[in-house]
């Protein structure tokens, strides 16, 4: 909204009630505060990202962001995806340099599939909730416990966990691979229980079993929000991410005709392709709110409207320009998985490629 809407005349003022006179002298100093404070960051990220694109040219790097990045991030990117197009793009890359602009376990998985490259971490610390709600030890131990299971691992996982699986899937390839191995098979799935319940939903597959990992993030966003934003916008397509808290039950539901027709359970890069072919012009997002800018930006003439503004992954915002030009400058951190970790681990991660294909 522009600022003018806020402000009232001075002969109005006159006449407002001193606490209000003074609230809306206050908001006016607030937004005008913002629009200052929002060029200043508008100039500075422009310098920044210059230097950055500068940088990655001297060092022949190609820079990947997630979908979950910062827009200034995304903006500099070469590539913008999900984890399974990072990890393609990782792969097929030819530059000596890979900047990943995500959390750690996509760094590992980009340093796994290529190995000859130098891949650097703007910052090792980003971890991520999903990844750590499952240990090696945590993993053997079940194992144990179902020793003829085939270990299917979502690629939220380290490289650890990675390597004691049988096949690395992402959200948007996880069905293929579930149905691709035989129905008298048991599995084990991992870590992600939302997920998993989606699947087990969908292929019908009792032999599944489930980790009760979680992402803090998706977990959050419940079925009775995203119920009351698809009602506000009731004409909207509703996108949301298997991950999601609410994925499972409004699967369930719809299976039912419980829910709106118009409810897809999407990879966030099977959002962007939905929302680029889809007839509605508006759509209820419901997953990390970073995807956005990533559509507003590639599909014009679109509405997209947050399922809930709080799902935001602090560890994906730990990634700052600043950070990307001091590991470009530095060529530091770089990211190292020991060779017979990585070894197994690239077996899973290239049938997760191979069924891609
Ligand atoms: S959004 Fe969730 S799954 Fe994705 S990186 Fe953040 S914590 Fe991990």
């Amino acid at each position: 909204m522009r600022r003018s809407a806020f402000r009232v005349p001075s002969s109005a003022l006159e006449v407002l009630p001193a606490s209000l006179a003074t609230a809306d002298r206050i908001h006016t100093q607030i937004t005008s505060d913002d629009r200052a404070e929002r060029a200043e960051r508008g100039t500075r990220n422009a310098e920044l990202g210059e230097t950055v694109r500068r940088l990655a040219d001297e060092r022949d790097a190609v820079i990947l962001a997630h979908n979950y990045q910062v827009p200034e991030i995304q903006d500099i990117a070469d590539f913008v995806g999900d984890s399974l197009g990072l990890a393609i793009q990782a792969r097929k890359t030819d530059a000596p340099v890979i900047v990943m602009c995500g959390v750690y376990f996509m760094a590992e998985t980009a340093k796994i599939v290529n190995p000859e490259r130098t891949v650097l971490s703007p910052d090792p610390t980003a971890g991520c909730s999903l990844a750590d709600s499952i240990t090696l030890r945590d993993l053997r131990r079940w194992k144990s416990e179902h020793p003829e299971a085939v270990v299917v691992s979502y690629v939220n996982t380290t490289a650890e966990i990675k390597a004691e699986s049988d096949y690395c899937v992402t959200s948007g390839n996880a069905e293929a691979v579930v149905r691709s191995i035989p129905a008298d098979q048991e599995i084990l799935f991992l870590p992600d229980q939302f997920l998993g319940s989606w699947l087990k939903e969908r292929t019908g597959r009792e032999n599944m079993h489930i980790w009760l990992g979680e992402c803090h993030v998706h977990a959050g966003i419940r079925p009775e929000e995203v119920r009351a934003r698809q009602e506000a916008y009731a004409d909207a397509d509703l996108l949301i991410h298997p991950e999601c808290g609410c994925a499972s039950a409004c699967v369930w539901a719809n299976g039912r005709g419980v829910m709106n027709p118009r409810t897809y359970v999407l990879s966030t890069e099977g959002m962007v392709k939905h929302a680029s072919t889809s007839a509605a012009d508006t759509f209820v997002v419901a997953t990390e709110t970073g995807i956005l800018h990533r559509l507003h930006k590639e599909i014009q003439g679109k509405r997209f409207v947050a399922a809930d503004e709080n799902a935001v992954c602090g560890y994906m915002k730990q990634i700052t320009l600043e950070k990307v030009r001091d590991t470009l400058r530095d060529l530091a951190p770089t990211v190292e998985v020991p060779s017979p970790i990585a070894d197994r681990a690239r077996i899973a991660i290239d049938r997760m490629l191979a069924v891609h294909a």
